[in-house]
């Protein structure tokens, strides 16, 4: 029998394909650092991280480049020495071995010329054993995505996930019957994020990859408008599109000069760490873009006023903001030249290969992820709820991995080498590592606390319309700007048409098309910036209703069918000072609780969407594995770091 056995594997062995070649299984993964390695391989001074700074001609002369390539030895060295300045006066843990001074780090090259303890330093925080227990706070696509990747890249180690909820989620929040799919949160991804394809590569590995569609590039629905002076304005889809818009949309009027003048306008002082995105926007072009276009797209992001929102912690508009502060790069010339996209490249090449890299491959069939690159955008055929569900149940059949729903985390105590946790069922954990995706201020200790309540959130209430008659337009939606708040009581932010969206979507696995859906979908937005307190449920309806008749057509409200979410706080809303916060909350929690508290999520991360958290999580287990030698140890150095100078991550 042992010897049929052993022919047999010899004849089939395990493995997996990589660039067509077919790879045995204990050489996949060594063989996927090799390939990952060979498409960013680092520089010979072993700066990998900035290497797109040395080798991107557009970004800079050759003396800037000397410069820059200067710059992560002297950003660690500020970094290094700030810490060290700032850090606590607490005397040293009781009988552990005196730790070699961080500074030493300094003229640190790469990963063979660090020791243990000055690893534990660079990575600020500490290790999980062999075997150590780690507790995730909450069960949204944060705390999901952490425990999942965390799981495969560190078998060994005990997880235990905590949600106050019954349902795996959290914001991801489907109501489904028979006849229609609603979405009270996140409904879409960017196919271009990064985070959307370690996602997906997720699902891929659990053979889950059909429930996924996309809307085809060229498909109709891709159509985006706003209003202005009370009608719908479409936004241009092609460049002969955007030269008539921009010479004749009613919309454009006085602005084109704005254009034109941009590239000559002065950068601000570098001293000026901060601004909102209004004042950067209308220094670079005018006022009237501002509120004509600006606002609009950011209430479609964050719910928020462009006046309050932070330059610098705004998704895309943040790359812009870096780009004129350090090269005193125009926003034109900037999307001339392809810095922007320059940018992007780092993020979308390395995080994808650093998951092939981290997670063991279990499937034995070579999964190979379709192209996503001909979407605009992707959704989920059973909701996005739906999809947390899969990653929630993937999870529950894994070993060392345990699932506590309905259990809240009430209080964080720190100990000498470990974290406490209470929960709401009265019962107590102690954890080798904590992660929080919630900001949940009862939690923590004072000193954190007093930082935390400074975290504000934009409410906002979620409609969605079912209407017998097909009255939604074949568009994605409609956003309303700051121009329209005398001419909108409704408080309305803008429509999103989703059955049109379904109705364009094809599978990403096998490109079928997704069942039709009769009548309409629509979801409108309300509140935001413009949330005036109270709203029952009964106004909700009537607000979206009269929204729905003034920008799309009448309908039968006697047969529509409504479902209201009011989101109290539901958006975090980064404003001017946003950075600086979320550094003094993450040195706080570092401090207090000896670095066994890694916060993430949409309000302590990097960005508000499901897909910037899904790229915290792989920080997370990245942090945790062996692979994380494959990225400079400086990109390690504190996750606020990586927050308060995306520029250096981006
Ligand atoms: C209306 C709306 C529309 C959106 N649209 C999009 C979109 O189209 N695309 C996109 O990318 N993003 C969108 N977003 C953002 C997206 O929802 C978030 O990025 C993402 O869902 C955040 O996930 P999370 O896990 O960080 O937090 P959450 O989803 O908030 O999960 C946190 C979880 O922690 C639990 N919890 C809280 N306190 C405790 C405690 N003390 N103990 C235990 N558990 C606790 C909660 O019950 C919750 O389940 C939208 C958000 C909203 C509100």
């Amino acid at each position: 029998m042992i010897g049929k056995t052993a022919v047999g594997k010899a004849a089939k062995p395990a493995g997996g394909y990589l660039g067509g070649r077919f790879i045995r299984k204990e050489k996949l993964n060594d063989e996927k650092w090799v390939k990952l390695l060979e498409v960013d391989k680092p520089p010979e001074d072993g700066l990998f991280v900035l290497r797109k700074y040395v080798k991107n001609p557009k970004l800079m002369s050759q003396e800037a480049s000397t410069t820059r390539r200067n710059m992560p030895i002297r950003t660690l060295a500020r970094i290094v020495k700030a810490a060290v300045k700032n850090s606590p006066k607490t005397p040293s843990k009781p009988k552990a071995a005196p730790r070699a001074p961080v500074v030493s780090v300094e003229s640190m090259k790469d990963w063979n010329e660090i020791t243990e303890d000055e690893e534990t330093e660079v990575l600020k925080l500490e290790d999980l054993k062999p075997n150590g227990t780690i507790a995730v706070i909450g069960a949204g696509i944060s705390g999901l995505s952490t425990a999942w990747l965390l799981n495969r890249a560190r078998p060994d180690v005990k997880i235990h996930v905590f949600d106050t909820n019954e349902k795996a989620g959290g914001k991801m929040l489907t109501s489904v019957s028979e006849s229609r799919l609603f979405e009270s949160g996140p409904r879409t991804l960017l196919p271009s994020h990064p985070g959307t394809t370690v996602l997906l590569k997720m699902l891929w590995q659990m053979g889950k990859g059909s429930q996924v569609y996309g809307v085809p590039k060229s498909a109709a629905t891709n159509q985006k408008a706003l209003i202005y002076n009370g009608k719908t304005v479409q936004l241009p889809r092609s460049l002969g599109g955007a030269a008539s818009f921009l010479s004749s949309s009613p919309i454009m009027k006085g602005l084109l000069k704005s254009f034109v003048g941009e590239p000559f306008k002065m950068a601000r002082d570098r001293e000026i760490d901060d601004e909102s995105v209004a004042s950067f926007m209308s220094r670079r072009f005018s006022k009237d873009f501002v509120d004509r276009f600006l606002s609009a797209l950011m209430r479609g992001i964050y719910a928020a006023d462009v006046s309050k929102l932070s330059a610098r912690s705004v998704a895309r508009l943040n790359r812009l903001y870096y780009l004129e502060r350090t090269e005193h790069m125009s926003v034109v010339g900037a999307a001339l030249s392809g810095s922007l996209s320059y940018l992007n490249d780092y993020p979308n090449k390395v995080f994808p290969l650093l998951t092939d890299a981290m997670i063991t491959p279990e499937r034995s069939d070579p999964a190979v992820l379709p192209d996503i690159s001909k979407y605009s955008l992707l959704g989920f055929k059973n909701g996005i709820q739906g999809m947390a569900q899969t990653i929630a149940d993937d999870l529950a059949t894994r070993k060392n991995v345990s699932l506590h729903f309905g259990v809240g985390v009430t209080s964080l105590a720190p100990g000498l080498d470990k974290v406490y946790l209470t929960l709401t069922d009265g019962s107590k954990l102690e954890a080798d590592i904590v992660n929080s995706t919630v900001a949940d201020q009862a939690m923590f200790t004072d000193a954190i606390k007093d930082k935390t309540k400074q975290l504000k959130g934009t409410t906002l209430a979620v409609v969605n319309v079912r209407t017998a008659e097909p009255i939604a337009k074949d568009w994605f939606g409609i956003l309303i700007p700051k121009t329209e708040d005398a001419r909108n009581p409704e408080h309305a932010l803008g429509i999103i048409f989703d059955s049109s969206v379904r109705n364009a979507a094809v599978s990403i696995e096998d490109e079928q098309k997704v069942p039709a859906i009769e009548g309409s979908i629509m979801t409108v937005m309300m509140g935001g910036d413009l949330w005036k307190g109270e709203l029952t449920p009964g106004e909700a309806e009537a607000n979206a209703a009269a929204t729905i008749r003034k920008y799309v057509g009448d309908f039968d409200q006697s047969n529509a069918e409504f479902n209201v979410r009011v989101w109290e706080n539901g958006i975090p809303l980064y404003e001017v000072g946003h950075s600086a916060l979320i550094h003094d909350i993450h040195q706080a929690t570092a401090e207090t609780y000896n670095n066994r508290v890694i916060l993430t999520g949409m309000a302590l991360g990097r960005g508000v969407g499901v897909s910037d958290c899904v790229i915290d999580s792989l920080t997370v287990a990245l942090r945790f594995s062996e692979q994380r030698k494959l990225l400079h140890p400086e990109f390690f150095f504190g996750n606020h770091t990586t927050l308060s100078a995306p520029e250096l991550y981006a």
